[in-house]
């Protein structure tokens, strides 16, 4: 069958208005976030219910159309867009946008996959709840998109990552069929936890159309400070230290180095840093707790008073509003797309065990320095999860390509030494297109043989997001 009939026969299903074709409609779904990984679509299908997507996933089950599907597209390794041949359908969830229910007794709601992160935050809001992931794309990116990447973000500290946060899915089944696995159970041990398959799967099993998110009860107080730290050694015993006195109130505990603040910086012409000693090293760290607030107010104060005492915190600014708060947290928000304008960065997001981030960081600016000299640092993100954005940005002076013509190299490097001490090579941004490779060398035969298993027993035909997440064997080193 023809690319032309298959449109005639997508369009009857969701609509001619819901089906696009022509290039100028498609360029910007099938082009990432930041412009790197740039595809080319047969059709963008935009269905507007579950039903939809079943006959969608269903037609094209039948006719060997492959299927990527889509959410917010803000993921950064390639993993929502499809390759240059333009043989497959674009699934853009984002009409699937409605608050099924909510229950405020059993603390969840459910949802669907195309309600953004901010909207399923604001409705938590409005039932005095808290849905708890919290990323720097919340305006954009998608509930479906943040359970298929198993979204983390600044809040994972005490809320955990996307997994923690869901009850249950409801899921397209590549043939078309339908799993109602809308479950609001806290506990349920009968037999395999299917739904987890789906978490973190960047869509190659299955196609998410709704979710049951798990609320939290809103903290009572929060207490915000931004502390200038003399090395990531400092920050870290300071972040023990903390832990000892707040224990589960630490929320969040962002590293942000010096490189990454004068970037941000120079980025938001309204901007400027919030303490008046500059350091090398920065720390944003949250406080959020079910007392009162003059109690955490109390307890935090004495913990920075001793970092401060001790020398192990350089400088502190407390926020005492909450427009403060929102400053220090757009300073650090602001980071990744001030990258992005500045173009020629590396990204590597890796995680470490959180006592080997301070050695992780040290061997790996040593290692990036002796490639590219200059390099600017720029190395943030949650320390407090033993996760750091470890992203060197070219020198002002060197062009782009100049620059990137040792990205791989770079990459290598840094991924070689998160990998010999034991870490991650993607801790949160998942695998897409651009680590599947990587896999071949972090991962054994046994596991990516298991990978494979899972997936042909859901998609036999290898339809759905083809070419992601799981590299092919026989490309494997023996
Ligand atoms: C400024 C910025 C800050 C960020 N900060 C963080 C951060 O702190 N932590 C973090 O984890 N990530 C972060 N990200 C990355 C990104 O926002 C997350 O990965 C997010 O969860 C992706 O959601 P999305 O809706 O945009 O998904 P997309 O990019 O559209 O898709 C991501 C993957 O999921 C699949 N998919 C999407 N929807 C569905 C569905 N309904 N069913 C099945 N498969 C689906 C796609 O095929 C793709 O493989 C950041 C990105 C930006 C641009």
């Amino acid at each position: 069958m023809d690319n032309v009939t298959h449109i005639r026969n997508l369009s009857a299903i969701v609509g001619a208005a819901y089906c696009l074709d022509a290039e100028r409609d498609t360029r910007s779904y099938a082009t990432d976030y930041r412009g790197v990984y740039i595809g080319k679509a047969l059709a963008v299908v935009r269905p507007a219910d579950t039903g939809q997507v079943s006959l969608v996933m269903n037609y094209c089950h039948a006719h060997d159309v492959p299927v990527v599907p889509q959410g917010g597209n803000t993921s950064l390794l390639g993993g929502a867009v499809p390759d240059d041949t333009g043989h497959a359908v674009i699934l853009s969830l984002s009409r699937l946008n409605r608050v099924r229910s909510v229950d405020a007794v059993n603390d969840t709601m459910v949802v669907e996959a195309g309600v953004t992160l901010q909207e399923a935050r604001s409705h938590a809001d409005e039932v005095r709840k808290l849905f708890p992931l919290r990323i720097g794309s919340e305006g954009s990116c998608q509930i479906g998109g943040n359970l298929s990447t198993n979204a983390g973000g600044t809040a994972v500290l005490r809320y955990g990552n996307m997994r923690d946060l869901i009850l249950g899915v409801e899921v397209v089944l590549p043939w078309g069929e339908v799993w109602n696995g809308l479950r609001a159970l806290r506990k349920d041990n009968t037999g395999y936890d299917l739904k987890q398959l789906f978490i973190g799967a960047e869509g190659t099993l299955g196609v998410v159309t709704a979710a049951v998110l798990k609320l939290v009860p809103k903290p009572r107080s929060e207490s915000t400070a931004f502390l200038g730290f003399k090395s990531p050694r400092g920050a870290l015993s300071f972040f023990g230290a903390l832990r000892k006195r707040l224990g589960q109130d630490v929320t969040a505990f962002e590293l942000i180095s010096a490189a990454a603040l004068e970037l941000v910086l120079a980025h938001l012409q309204d901007a400027r840093s919030p303490l008046s000693v500059q350091s090398s090293w920065y720390v944003l760290a949250e406080m959020a707790s079910g007392r009162a607030q003059e109690d955490l107010d109390d307890a935090f104060y004495e913990a920075l008073q001793a970092g401060l005492e001790d020398g192990t915190i350089e400088d502190a600014a407390i926020a005492t509003a909450d427009s403060h708060a929102a400053e220090f947290w757009r300073l650090r928000e602001e980071i990744s797309d001030a990258q992005t304008r500045t173009g020629g960065s590396v990204r590597c997001d890796i995680s470490v065990p959180l006592s080997q981030i301070p050695a992780f960081i040290e061997r790996a600016t040593q290692s990036v320095l002796q490639i590219a000299p200059q390099t600017r640092m720029v190395i943030y993100g949650h320390m407090g999860d033993g996760n750091v954005h470890f992203n060197p940005l070219r020198p002002a002076d060197v062009p782009v390509k100049e620059y990137l013509a040792f990205g791989a190299q770079i990459s290598k490097a840094v991924d070689d030494i998160a990998v010999a001490m034991d870490g991650s090579i993607s801790a949160e941004h998942g695998v897409g297109a651009g680590k599947r490779d990587e896999l071949l060398v972090v991962k054994s035969r046994t596991e990516l043989e298991m990978a494979w298993r899972v997936k042909r027993a859901f998609d036999p035909k290898n339809l759905l997001n083809p070419g992601k997440v799981l590299p092919l064997l026989h490309t494997a080193k023996e």
